[in-house]
This record gives structure tokens, C-alpha cells and sequence, in this order.
């Protein structure tokens, strides 16, 4: 049986940040994760706010290897579509750099992982974890090869459907805070924005849905649309006829893909944004990223709130270890410090999203405060950002 003191389940960004952090900090630590990378990840691939500012505080030196990661582009505006009637622009100031970076998940996972030291940390890729039972002394992680791993203290960075948020925190998925998203590749896309503006629209079909169109390094986009899990259901909104039928007619995107080429099959994954209704920690384990529900549940960044909380995770890992202390009160200040971080922005996005539900009201507000929420957004991508 392997021993250790922290154990990371997951290697995505919000486990590779957790394990970044770590290392800076010198703690020795097992991070484990069923793929091998680079592996795909079912994302749009744009990263803002959260991501530029967890890579800054990870490392100055990480931050300037990605901003000139040859397969990462920067643009400095994002344009949200209400419905064809209203646009409104979120845009960096002019001495700032860029407002969102496109980089396929493929590359950018691989690259946090590439960068996190083997000194401290000790990788088992490949490897998924099957079973998770807490023990006196410390959390029972059995692998799927047989392997079994005691650790103080375990960190769940495996997304979405985590086994450490299933079996330690019993906690369930909420499908009314969850979006359902289906995404895809396409090449020969023409008439895009020169400034690889990233073209974001909402899109009323008996409910709102997401459509999102991120330009990528190699030439190809990325395509994204979606909405809530509960209301997609009730509906019987079929997403892959949707997404099809409006890159073939909706007025304002069907001639950029007049000649489009799909690179490979839909695939569908779940977003969630239940933080603040799950639980996120509890004697001997934490929970990051997506396995916390740290989604945005307007704009829907999930990479960088989930860099950050590992940040955040890390180091309430480092004050647990000091004072040999795992216990369910004593973690209880990791939720206070992703609240502090994080509650208000998310709490805010979760009523925009639910305004979004109201058409009319929702047009005629952003139509009436376009100049109010771009002045606003540009001081949230202050304070947000880096
Ligand atoms: C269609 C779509 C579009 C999106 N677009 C964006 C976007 O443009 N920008 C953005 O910021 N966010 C976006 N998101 C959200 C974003 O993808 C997630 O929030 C983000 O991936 C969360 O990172 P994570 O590290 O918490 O989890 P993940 O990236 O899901 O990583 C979890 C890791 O855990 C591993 N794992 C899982 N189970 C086990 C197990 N049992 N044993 C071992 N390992 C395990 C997996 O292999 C994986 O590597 C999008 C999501 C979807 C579905």
C-alpha cells in the first residue's frame, strides 16, 4: 500500500493547480487521474478572467509561458448576442493585453501538467480511481489496477461526476443547476471577426440557449450550445438538431459555415454550477472545480474558478498538515475562503442566467443598460482578472 499525506484525484486544471500549488509550497503529494495526457476534454476552450489570474499567482513565470504558448491565441473582445436585437461588448482597456485566450484543452491540460514538478509530486496516470472509503486513520483510495493509496487527506479534481463528491460528500447531481452543452469542431469557417472577437449568442428556443463560437490556433472553431439540464429535459430540446439547425439557417451565423467541414462527432457533457447548495468538504477531503459545482452559471467558467479554488485548496491543505488536523470544523475554512472568493460573482450570474429566462424583460434590460453592464463588466474583468 502506497502512504501518503495529500492525495489529488483528477489532473485537470483545477487538480493541476491544486498540485502547482502544492510544489511551490514544497508538500510532497499523489495526484492521480484515469487518462493519460493530453487527452481531450469536452470544453468551448476559452479561458478568461479566473484562469489568467490562477496562473499569475501559481507563477509569473507559467503566466508568460502560456501568453506565448504557440497554440494559444489572446483577443481582446467578446461580443454577447441578446437574441439578434442587443450587442454588447466585453472589451479589455487599452493598456491591458487581452480579455479572453483561446486554447484547445487537449494542449492547455497538458501544459499545466507538463509544468508541475515530479519532485513533489508523484503521478499515477491512467489509473482511475473505483472505490474511496474513509478510514481512522487517513482515506482508502482503491485504483483501478489493483493499486491501493492511504492519504491524510484526499482532494476531489475529478469534474463533473466526481467519486470523492459521490461516496465522501453524498452528494447527487442538481439538473436545475446544471447546463447540458453539446460542442464540436469545424474547419473551413469564413467571414470570422479579424480580431478573433469570441461571438457569443442567446438564443431563444422555447427556452434560452447558449451558442458560442471560439476561434482556435490551427484554423478550425470551436462550436458550443446549451442550456439548463432540468429545462432541457422538460422541453425534450434535442441540442445536436439545434446546434444544426442554426449553423445552417439563423440569420447571422448559417454564412459563416456555408462551406464548413465538421472535423469530428457532437459530443455532450454537463456543466455544473451548485455551488453553495453541495457540500464541498468534510473530514479528510475537499473539493475543487467542477466536483464543487464551481461553475459560472452565466458565462460558464469552469477553468479558471476551478484553478483558483485549487489555489485556495492548496493552501488550506498546508494549514491541515501544520497542524495534523483533517477534521470536518477544521476544513470548514476552505468553504468560508471560496465564498469570499467567489459567492457574490456566482450568486449574481445564477440570478442573470435565471433573468435570461424572461425574453422580453431580459432584451429590454440589456438594451436599456447596454452602456451600464459594459462599464460594469470592464471593472469586474479588472478585479477578476490579472
Ligand atoms: C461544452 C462545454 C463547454 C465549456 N466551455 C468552457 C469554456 O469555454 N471556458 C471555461 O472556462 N469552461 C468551460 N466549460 C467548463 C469546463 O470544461 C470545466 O468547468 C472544467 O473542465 C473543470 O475543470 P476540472 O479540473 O474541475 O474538471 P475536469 O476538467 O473535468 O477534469 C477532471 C479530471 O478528473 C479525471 N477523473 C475523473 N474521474 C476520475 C476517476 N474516477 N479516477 C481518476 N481520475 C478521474 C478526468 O480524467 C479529468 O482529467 C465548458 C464545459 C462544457 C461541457
Amino acid at each position: 500500500m502506497i502512504k501518503t499525506d495529500v492525495c489529488i484525484i483528477g489532473a485537470g486544471p483545477s487538480g493541476a493547480s491544486t498540485s502547482l500549488t502544492l510544489s511551490k509550497m514544497k508538500i510532497p503529494h499523489y495526484i492521480i487521474d484515469k487518462s493519460t495526457f493530453p487527452r481531450n476534454k469536452t470544453c468551448g476552450d476559452g479561458l478568461i478572467l479566473y484562469a489568467y489570474k490562477a496562473l499569475r499567482l501559481i507563477d509569473e513565470g507559467l503566466f508568460d509561458k502560456f501568453l506565448n504558448h504557440p497554440k494559444f491565441i489572446h483577443s481582446k473582445n467578446i461580443k454577447l448576442h441578446v437574441n439578434n436585437n442587443v450587442d454588447i461588448n466585453f472589451k479589455e482597456s487599452k493598456d491591458r493585453n487581452m480579455v479572453i485566450t483561446y486554447a484547445k484543452r487537449f494542449d492547455f491540460d497538458d501544459f499545466l501538467v507538463k509544468n508541475i514538478s515530479d519532485k513533489y509530486a508523484s503521478f499515477d496516470f491512467g489509473n482511475g480511481v473505483k472505490n474511496i472509503t474513509e478510514l481512522k486513520d487517513g482515506v482508502l483510495i482503491k485504483l483501478k489496477d489493483g493499486k491501493e493509496v492511504l492519504s491524510k487527506i484526499v482532494i476531489g479534481a475529478d469534474g463533473v461526476n466526481s467519486i470523492v463528491s459521490r461516496k465522501l460528500a453524498g452528494n447527487k447531481l442538481q439538473k436545475n443547476l446544471t447546463s447540458t452543452f453539446v460542442n464540436g469542431y469545424f474547419k473551413n469557417v469564413t467571414n470570422l471577426s479579424k480580431t478573433n472577437e469570441a461571438e457569443i449568442r442567446i438564443i431563444y428556443k422555447k427556452i434560452p440557449l447558449f451558442f458560442y463560437i471560439f476561434p482556435l490556433s490551427d484554423g478550425s472553431v470551436n462550436i458550443s450550445l446549451g442550456g439548463n439540464a432540468k429545462l432541457i429535459l422538460k422541453h425534450n430540446i434535442n441540442l445536436i438538431e439545434q446546434v444544426e439547425s442554426i449553423i445552417k439557417n439563423h440569420p447571422k451565423v448559417a454564412y459563416k459555415f456555408t462551406n464548413a467541414i465538421k472535423i469530428d462527432s457532437w459530443r455532450g457533457w454537463s456543466i455544473p454550477y451548485n455551488f453553495g447548495k453541495n457540500k464541498v468538504y468534510g473530514n479528510r477531503f475537499m473539493l475543487v472545480g467542477d466536483a464543487a459545482g464551481l461553475t459560472n452559471p452565466f458565462y460558464k467558467e469552469g477553468v479558471g474558478t476551478g484553478m483558483m479554488s485549487g489555489i485556495i485548496c492548496a493552501k488550506s491543505i498546508e494549514a491541515s498538515l501544520k497542524n495534523n488536523d483533517y477534521s470536518e470544523d477544521f476544513l470548514s475554512t476552505y468553504s468560508k475562503n471560496l465564498k469570499s472568493e467567489f459567492g457574490r460573482l456566482l450568486k449574481f450570474s445564477r440570478l442573470m442566467l435565471k433573468a435570461t429566462e424572461f425574453k422580453f424583460l431580459f432584451g429590454s434590460i440589456t438594451y436599456l443598460l447596454k452602456n451600464r453592464i459594459q462599464t460594469k463588466a470592464t471593472k469586474i474583468i479588472k478585479r477578476k482578472s490579472y
